[in-house]
């Protein structure tokens, strides 16, 4: 789920925008409708660098260290969550800060990331993932949002149009995408697949 609150301050700096992207957890992950992955541009990169070495954590993201074994694993068993991890780490104006925590009681959702592009087109990107969610299933959907911005998506625009994967909630300026509630299942399941072939 995305808001967006193009006038809110954020910290010192001007802000041109800002987006807060949330993960439906439960519900999305029992969905089974099947999604296509067609809202904007599908992924046609090269893995770069996660192809040819071990794979890495981006160097512009943070997470805590009770998350970082997490995240090592998905990077092995899951190419899309490389792919994921292979356009954060090529967006050299990107910066990732991943914290574990509680939503507020009120939240439905599992997770929430605000991205906030600075006037001088520097994006950063804050994902909290609630302690009691899948942070399998959450990291992925809310890095599937921060890739949106990085490929341009124009969710409130997209939003206002029917049948295009983005819905606008009620609350107003929040919005949901069925690419990153796909890929947040798809990695789950890449995960899955991979534990129990024992990689
Ligand atoms: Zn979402």
């Amino acid at each position: 789920m995305a808001a967006i609150a193009p006038d809110l301050p954020r910290r010192n700096a001007a802000v041109s925008l800002l987006l807060v992207l949330v993960a439906a957890a439960p519900a999305a992950a029992q969905s089974s409708r099947l999604f296509a992955m067609n809202i904007a541009r599908p992924y046609v990169e090269t893995e770069t660098a996660f192809v040819r070495g071990t794979p890495s954590v981006p160097g512009n993201l943070e997470i805590p260290e009770n998350l970082r074994p997490t995240v090592v694993s998905m990077l092995r068993l899951s190419s899309t969550f490389r792919r994921q991890c292979s356009r954060i780490a090529g967006a050299a104006d990107l910066a990732v800060v991943v914290q574990r925590g509680s939503l507020p009681a009120t939240a439905k959702e599992g997770a929430i990331t605000h991205i906030a592009r600075r006037d001088d087109g520097r994006l950063e990107a804050d994902v909290l993932i609630d302690s009691l969610g899948d942070p399998v299933l959450l990291l992925a959907h809310e890095f599937e949002h921060i890739v949106e911005q990085l490929d341009g998506v124009d969710l409130a625009a997209m939003a206002s149009r029917a049948a295009t994967g983005v819905v606008e909630r009620d609350s107003g300026g929040q919005f949901e995408t069925e690419r990153a509630a796909a890929a947040g299942r798809r990695v789950a399941q890449e995960v899955r697949g991979g534990q129990r072939r024992g990689r």
